[in-house]
């Protein structure tokens, strides 16, 4: 990638806006800016800087950021102007001429990140920022372009660089009787907690594909306490099988609900399985990681239920970063409700699917729960298929490592080998290590001006 000359580009958004930003930048990019300036005005950095475009009376701002400290690391101006579109495309007819060049789609993000200003994974936050739909999109985004996940394979990879080096300078010795750097047994419980980490992450996160694009309102109870009667009665179809039957439901099934001008996807989880068979395990695995993309879980109960079964449902959504519900179904039945809500603190509502009785009302609490925006979990981090790739790359690397260590330790290079393939993995997340394909797709996908 060539960064020696100066890009320019429009970087506010396309249309009509009230003020319109073209930035640049490069060594003349504060040259360049002040020639379209009258009278051109004297650089002070991270000033603004009044002005008139030249030739057209029409005012503008100049504000210059000096290298390093900028977004891109290099000299970087914004100009400030008039946000017509013809008057923006005009200014920039000029500074072409002037000698900028175009910018290509993500190549300001793409400077910033050979400048090591970013890592790999914030510019994909700046991306997926860019091209998010939902609010779960944009926090998720937010995350990334925040550093969380970078932090996290900073912390790690440093852990196994440590590591690597204790392995290496013990081979380097090797010939040395008697000097060794790291006891095996405290080598392989340093290994297992990076690989434990790598585990935990990936156990604790959501899949970037798998991100809902509307809200999703997750119901979760005791099996023939209702669900399916519910979403049914919701959504007015009957796309939901209702059994009388205890543990119908075997797959998570999921409708669209709307109102005037929203939507969400109403999802019953699967049912908890408690064998541990490979259908159990795949579908106890779907019902967590429904939960965890849930924005609002519905806690259905019935007249059966009581407070023991009520701390377990809340037990199995502790971790979910949901607004949470208790729906009180079956109220039309005689005999009341055991559970107490009244203990906790979350919502409640008493609804009857068979009557209708409350449905209205529960619709109205499904939608205002929805769009309400609930906090980021710390520890809840979304991984596109990239990352989990490449840490599952990790984990086999670490794995083979801990089998050489189970030997005795008698292959150190090999154990060495391993240990810098997975290290290699680790940096390539945050693209310390990284191919000009693998960067030529992720800035490829950006917009230009970004
Ligand atoms: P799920 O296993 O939680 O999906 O439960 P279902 O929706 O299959 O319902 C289980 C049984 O409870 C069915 O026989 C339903 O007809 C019945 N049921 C569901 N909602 C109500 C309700 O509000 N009142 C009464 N009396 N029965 C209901």
């Amino acid at each position: 990638m060539h960064t020696e000359d100066t890009i320019a580009a429009i970087s506010s958004p396309a249309g009509a806006a009230g003020r319109g930003i073209i930035r640049l930048s490069g060594p003349m990019s504060w040259t360049m800016a002040q020639s379209v300036l009258r009278p051109i005005p004297v650089v002070r950095p991270y000033r603004w800087l009044d002005a008139w475009l030249v030739e057209i009376a029409l005012p503008a701002g100049l504000i210059c950021f000096q290298a390093p400290r900028s977004f891109t690391g290099q000299d970087v101006a914004e100009l400030h102007i008039p946000g017509a579109p013809a008057l923006l495309e005009l200014i920039m007819e000029k500074l072409l001429s002037n000698g900028a060049r175009q910018a290509e789609a993500g190549e300001f993000s793409a400077r910033a990140f050979l400048n090591g200003k970013l890592d790999l994974t914030e510019a994909e936050g700046i991306a997926a920022t860019i091209s998010a739909r939902s609010s779960h999109q944009l926090r998720a985004a937010a995350s990334l372009r925040h550093g969380r996940l970078h932090q996290w394979v900073k912390q790690h990879a440093d852990d196994l660089a440590d590591i690597l080096a204790l392995v290496e300078a013990g081979i380097d010795f090797s010939d040395e009787p008697g000097v060794s750097f790291i006891a095996l047994d405290q080598l392989q419980r340093r290994i297992e907690s990076v690989s434990g980490a790598i585990q935990t992450l990936e156990s604790r996160s959501v899949s970037w594909e798998a991100l809902p694009a509307m809200p999703a309102v997750v119901l979760l109870g005791r099996p023939n306490v209702g669900k399916s009667s519910l979403l049914n009665a919701l959504s007015g179809t009957d796309r939901a099988i209702v059994s009388p039957v205890a543990g119908t439901t075997r797959d998570a099934l999921s409708l669209e609900l709307t109102d005037a001008s929203r939507s969400v996807r109403l999802v019953d989880a699967a049912g908890v399985e408690d064998q541990n068979t490979a259908m159990a395990n795949l579908m106890n695995d779907a019902r967590r990681q429904t939960l965890l993309r849930a924005d609002v879980i519905l806690l259905v109960m019935d007249h059966a239920d009581t407070p023991v079964t009520m701390r377990t449902l809340l037990d199995e959504v502790r971790d979910a970063n949901a607004w949470k519900i208790i729906v009180r179904n079956k109220s039309d039945l005689s005999g009341g409700l055991r559970a107490a809500p009244a203990e906790h603190s979350l919502p409640w509502i008493n609804v009857a699917a068979k009557t209708g009785l409350n449905l209205p009302a529960l619709r109205e609490l499904i939608f205002d729960y929805a769009y309400r925006q609930a906090p980021m979990a710390e520890e809840c981090l979304t991984l596109n298929g990239r990352h989990q790739h490449l840490l599952r790359q990790a984990q086999l690397a670490l794995s083979r490592a801990e089998d050489i260590l189970k030997t005795s330790g008698q292959f150190p290079e090999l154990l060495a080998a391993d240990l810098r393939l997975a290290l290699d993995d680790l940096g390539s997340i945050s693209g310390a290590i990284s191919s000009d394909e693998i960067l030529g797709r992720i800035f490829g996908s950006f917009c230009i001006g970004k």
